[in-house]
């Protein structure tokens, strides 16, 4: 192993993986891994599949780069007009980074140039959500609210996180969900008030929280409200739909099932499936008029903008995803992993609040059901399931925020078969009996 490549955990032995195929991922000691989270929710269509690198080995005979103020491309007029097709509302433009931070740090641009545009500079705040992740870069960290990763930069962030997210199983309002009035959709008014509308360029979601806290579901009719606030504040709303766009969740974006058109949407991960860096957003059309008829610019973007190598890729797997009926995959399995995990939830009372959509679950671990009191966070009881599960060979995605920190997340590739579905399952409740007969929970 290089002595020279920087890890997450410096000295820490990785296991150095060969090859992939499908959900699995193998090493080069020859061990197996079923893929439980698509790396970071990301490799939706599988490893290895071979139609993608013929896709990307054409492009690159012809073209794999070319600079974006000097040349358009086809892969990526093709993607952007195909994203804007399957889209909903009049989300109708689209554009290209590498990565989902960089997505975000492009939204926060976007509607700043907007507000510009608009002849109102003033509006120049992001609201977000505690229990949030947005992406790496300080823009895109400004506006997470996941403490352990702020926490290094001090103030070189801007305080963007205001408002507690849509989380019933712990709402912080202390009520239920069939009675509650939606407090958590009306502090966003507060909020938006208390920075002053005219401050206020955007708000930004996750239509699900993902990594920040384990697929945390919003309330029924939250982002809905979400947009009238919106609206009636003068606000633009940004929807991070970085894990679930792309059919994570079983159509092809979160707001479809949500009912709602964010004036931004931002996508990664699952776009190019793993096969090649991609992401960017949908920008609505009147936000697009507003610079076509000012400066009739949109001056943001990077060297690999619109890259024509990633397109390729990206288009191959959005290909590969219709002709192989992939999301009507998502749903089949969706359930039998849904079924499965509540299973599992019956058997050990240690298991809590499975909740998810799609082929993206959650659940928490807790002390005490009755209480619902999470684990004391020293224990670090979701990496250290992580790890027993990957020593069993399934990879799955501890998560969670300090002080909470107890959430696992479960996302595999979307086309996952039935049988490996069952695999899944029974080796998450091998570990969950491994678990259990160490007492990892007691307190
Ligand atoms: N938004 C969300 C919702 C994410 O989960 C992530 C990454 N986990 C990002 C943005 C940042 O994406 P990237 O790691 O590709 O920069």
């Amino acid at each position: 192993m290089s002595k020279a490549l920087l890890k997450q955990m410096i000295d820490a032995n990785y296991p150095m993986v060969e090859y992939g195929k499908g959900v699995w991922l193998y090493d080069t000691e020859g061990r197996a891994y079923l893929d439980g989270s698509s790396g970071a929710m990301t490799a939706n269509i599988g490893h290895g599949v071979p139609e993608i690198a013929q896709a990307v080995a054409r492009q690159m005979e012809k073209i794999s780069f070319s600079y974006r103020t000097q040349f358009t491309n086809a892969p990526a007029e093709e993607l952007a007009d195909r994203l804007a097709a399957i889209a909903p509302g009049d989300l109708d433009y689209a554009f290209f980074v590498n990565s989902g931070s960089e997505a975000s740090e492009h939204a926060i641009r976007v509607v700043l140039h907007v507000w510009r545009e608009r002849g109102q500079p003033g509006k120049q705040k992001i609201l977000g959500r505690e229990r949030s992740y947005h992406g790496m870069t300080m823009g895109a960290l400004s506006m997470s609210g996941h403490d352990l990763r702020r926490k290094d930069y001090g103030s070189l962030l801007h305080a963007f996180p205001a408002v507690p997210p849509s989380y019933c199983y712990r709402c912080p309002w202390g009520k239920r969900p069939e009675s509650c009035g939606m407090d958590c959709a009306e502090a966003w008014h507060e909020a938006i008030q208390s920075a002053g509308p005219e401050n206020v360029a955007a708000i930004i979601v996750e239509p699900i929280v993902g990594a920040a806290g384990g697929v945390i579901m919003p309330t029924t009719g939250y982002l809905c409200r979400l947009r009238e606030i919106c609206d009636e504040n003068n606000v633009l709303m940004i929807l991070d739909e970085v894990i679930t766009g792309m059919g994570r969740t079983g159509s092809w974006f979160a707001a479809d099932w949500a009912e709602v058109v964010p004036d931004v949407l931002t996508f990664g991960k699952g776009l190019s499936a793993g096969y090649s860096p991609m992401a960017g957003l949908l920008l609505r059309a009147p936000l697009v008029e507003s610079m076509r008829q000012n400066s009739g610019s949109a001056p943001f973007g990077h060297t690999f903008s619109n890259n024509p190598l990633s397109a390729a890729a990206c288009l191959a797997v959005q290909d590969y995803m219709i002709q192989n009926n992939v999301l009507d995959n998502v749903q089949a399995r969706g359930k039998e992993l849904e079924d499965g995990l509540r299973a599992l939830a019956r058997k050990y009372s240690f298991m809590a609040d499975v909740r998810g959509r799609g082929l993206l679950w959650g659940f928490e671990f807790v002390s005490d059901p009755a209480t619902r009191e999470p684990p004391v966070a020293a224990k670090a009881v979701a990496a250290r399931f992580g790890e027993l599960c990957f020593d069993k060979g399934l990879i799955v995605y501890p998560s969670g925020v300090p002080p909470l920190n107890n959430a696992i997340l479960l996302s595999p590739p979307l086309t996952i078969t039935a049988d490996e579905t069952a695999t899944l399952l029974e080796i998450l409740g091998s570990a969950l009996d491994d678990f259990d007969a160490a007492g990892a929970l007691a307190i």
